[in-house]
């Protein structure tokens, strides 16, 4: 087992119970430079937290091609007015490109290959420069993530990935958000619960989990940054 690896299973054991910020702080304080926040832009709530233990953190925002232009807004507000470093990273082809090379809406017909191509391997490279990534994952969003640890080992990356809201409710959400006017992606008051790829996301209906409009109707549940 690596050093950091050691170091990751361990601060997740003590910091189990901290609060955010407290993660965050010790994320910050152990990483410096080699830690970043990533963001898909639903909230900006852990770059709000982050910013307030390290200002000036890089936030990455991955850009598949095919966001919701309220989802480019929200990124664009965030690098205005928050003190964070927003890094924007995209894929390896545009669009078009990958519907010239697999077909058109390669989303419909495999999305575990477009996610693999418009999200996993972006993330790869992107991470290659830190040692540590924090993310907004939260336990109650859904059983594929009630396991989630506050500070854990990515294995696949071979680096320490840190949640500091894991714990938190959504309701513990809202309130933040509230408290503090954190940005917040638009379409979260117009049905949308969870946001990610315009065609892989609809609005959820009443009684539905936060996750039920990622991928409706396929077996997908994830795509595979956090698998
Ligand atoms: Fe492709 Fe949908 Fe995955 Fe986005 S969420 S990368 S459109 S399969």
């Amino acid at each position: 087992m690596s050093t950091l690896e050691q170091l990751a299973l361990r601060a997740g054991r003590e910091l189990e119970d901290a609060p955010a910020l407290e993660i965050l702080r010790w994320a910050a304080d152990t990483f410096g430079e080699r830690f970043c926040v990533t963001s898909s832009m639903e909230d900006a709530v852990v770059a709000h937290l982050a910013s307030r233990v390290s200002p000036g953190v890089d936030v990455v925002f991955l850009d598949t091609g095919y966001h919701f232009p309220e989802t480019l807004g929200t990124r664009d507000a965030v690098e205005a007015v928050m003190d964070v470093r927003v890094l924007t990273l995209t894929p390896a082809q545009t669009v078009a490109e990958q519907d010239a090379a697999y077909g058109p809406r390669l989303h419909d017909r495999d999305p575990d290959l477009c996610c693999a191509l418009r999200k996993v391997r972006p993330l790869e490279a992107g991470l290659a420069g830190y040692d540590a990534w924090a993310t907004g994952l939260r336990r109650d969003e859904s059983p594929t993530r009630a396991h989630t640890p506050v500070v854990g080992w990515d294995a696949r990356r071979g680096k320490v990935k840190i949640a500091p809201i894991a714990r938190w409710t959504q309701d513990d959400v809202a309130a933040y958000i509230a408290e503090h006017g954190v940005l917040v992606n638009p379409l979260l008051t117009d049905g949308y619960a969870s946001i990610g790829c315009a065609p892989c996301t609809r609005r959820v209906r009443d009684g539905e989990d936060a996750r039920a409009g990622r991928w409706a109707g396929l077996a997908k549940t994830e795509c595979g940054l956090h698998g």
